[in-house]
């Protein structure tokens, strides 16, 4: 049965897309049947697999408001072993009218159960706010995987993540741990880094992934081109660590 990981914070701009994405291929190319999940109406993720939005039929929002089954919105990707379930626009109106339907924060979590058994590992990416489309990632998954972008402000914000995911452990899902806290988009010419890595270690403790994700072009570029970075280009440092990441990943079950 796959394993449920949601990738979410609130902030914008830490990492979580660029996670989801990456992740999701290096658990693949290590052989692990893999879904990426997209639930930002932005569909970063989705572009980001090379899905080209205007040529597909309907996404995530048919299933989340339409309860239309999950398979059939599965989308093979260039990658072996990598599926996506893509967002599109039209996700946008969900958060709103989600808020009236029945059973509004179960939903993503009762139409992943139909489908999970054919998958090794689901990767969620969370739209950035702790509205009801992350309570719903919350509810579906395992684990809460958090990017933490090397900072000023690196933890602000995180005490309202955190009564989140404890309310959804009291009320939701009784099952979700934090999976891991990943920190992202580190300068190591610079000492705020260090500082913020300090910070985090000293909240978070053993939580703290030993891969950390170094500032590096390459993986700011290779979403214009529709690749993860292992595709765009293996011999990255960012490839280099997503897939440390991934082993991780796979290491702590
Ligand atoms: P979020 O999904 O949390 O909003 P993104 O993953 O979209 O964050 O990242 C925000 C921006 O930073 C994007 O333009 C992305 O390409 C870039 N980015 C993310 N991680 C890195 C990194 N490690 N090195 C360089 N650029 C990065
Ligand atoms: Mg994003």
């Amino acid at each position: 049965m796959g394993r449920t990981i949601a990738i979410a914070n609130q902030k914008g701009g830490v990492g979580k897309t660029t996670t989801s994405v990456n992740l999701s291929a290096c658990l693949a190319y290590l052989g692990k049947k893999t879904l990426l999940i997209d639930i930002d109406p932005q569909g970063n993720a989705s572009s980001g697999v090379g899905i080209n939005k205007k040529e597909i039929e309907g996404c995530i929002y048919d299933v989340l408001i339409e309860d239309e089954p999950m398979k059939s919105y599965i989308h093979e990707t260039k990658i072996e072993n990598l599926w996506i379930v893509p967002a599109t626009m039209s996700l946008a109106g969900a958060e709103i009218e989600l808020v009236s339907a029945i059973s509004r924060e179960v939903r993503l979590k009762r139409a992943l159960d139909e489908v999970k058994g054919g998958f090794d590992y689901i990767i969620i990416d969370c739209p950035p706010s702790l509205g009801l489309l992350t309570i719903n990632a919350l509810t579906a998954a395992d684990g809460v995987l958090i990017p933490v972008q090397c900072e000023y402000y690196a933890l602000e914000g995180l005490s309202q993540l955190l009564s989140t995911v404890r309310l959804v452990q009291k009320h939701l899902n009784k099952e979700l741990v934090i999976e891991g806290v990943l920190l992202t988009m580190l300068d190591a010419r610079t000492n705020l880094g260090l500082q913020v890595i300090e910070e985090v270690k000293k909240y978070f403790r053993e939580k703290v992934y030993k891969s950390i994700i170094p500032r590096n072009v390459r993986l700011s570029e290779a979403p214009s081109h529709g690749k993860p970075i292992i595709l765009y280009d293996v011999r990255s440092r960012g490839a280099d660590t997503y897939t440390e990441l991934a082993r991780e990943v796979i290491k702590n079950g």
